[in-house]
């Protein structure tokens, strides 16, 4: 990690005057919107942003130490431009030495809204897809022990790649899994999850005005577990595409 002291501090009132620092002022810059595959079709779908839920499988809670109470959906976000398409070969990335794979049932907003009932919320989906919540485990553990911000956690470059997305409303039943090399490491069942996906949207919407171009990761079943250089990860559900990346 490169040391930021006060030793390499910049002398900005001396630097600022030079040339160098003044060659991106001219021009404003055009800035792409993310965008993800859409099954079965050439057009993509673009990026708003991205929510998370924590601890939606009671097996996958337990084993990051919580209690298997039913206790109301928490959220954290991903920057819309995390998002890694299937097939991707992927830097380890900086920073960790325990990068951990969570394999989700993400849903895409096609339409928005606050405030909504379950059932209102349901008919705003676009599709939904595999996607694969990475987590710089070791930074996580370290913010939660001194109460920080899990950003850096779980908010970095590449940490979200997702498969394909299916059109429609998602199964509310149906095998969730993920393998590394081929090997089980994940198998849940979307039954299993505490807070379905109308009533996660729902909840959200009452938190943030949900907009069109939405991906809600909907929380992973237990076996999370620690990806090693050189690893391929493949993320299933029955009935979706599969996600699957492989890293340097
Ligand atoms: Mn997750």
């Amino acid at each position: 990690m490169p040391e930021f002291n006060n030793g390499c501090k910049l002398r900005l009132s001396r630097i600022q005057s030079q040339a160098y620092l003044t060659r991106h002022m001219n021009q404003i810059p055009t800035v792409a919107v993310p965008t993800i595959a859409i099954a079965g079709s050439r057009d993509r779908f673009p990026v708003r942003r991205i929510f998370c839920v924590g601890h939606n499988y009671a097996d996958h809670a337990r084993e990051m130490g919580a209690g298997p109470e039913r206790q109301p959906p928490f959220f954290f976000t991903k920057p819309a431009d995390a998002v890694v398409d299937s097939g991707q070969r992927l830097p380890y990335p900086p920073h960790t030495a325990d990068l951990h794979h969570e394999v989700e049932l993400v849903i895409a907003l096609g339409a928005g809204g606050s405030d909504l009932a379950p059932l209102s919320a349901l008919a705003l989906i676009f599709g939904y897809a595999v996607g694969i919540d990475l987590t710089r485990r070791d930074l996580q553990a370290a913010a939660k022990k001194s109460s920080r911000p899990w950003d850096m956690s779980k908010g970095f470059d590449r940490s979200a790649p997702i498969g394909p997305l299916t059109r429609g409303v998602p199964p509310s039943a149906g095998a969730i899994a993920l393998t590394i090399d081929g090997n089980p490491r994940q198998n849940g069942d979307l039954r299993e999850m505490i807070w379905g996906v109308a009533d996660i949207i729902a909840i959200l919407s009452t938190y943030v005005a949900v907009a069109a171009g939405d991906l809600i990761f909907t929380g992973t079943p237990a076996g999370v577990g620690a990806i090693e250089r050189g690893q391929r990860v493949r993320g299933s559900i029955a009935g979706a595409e599969p996600v699957e990346v492989t890293f340097d």
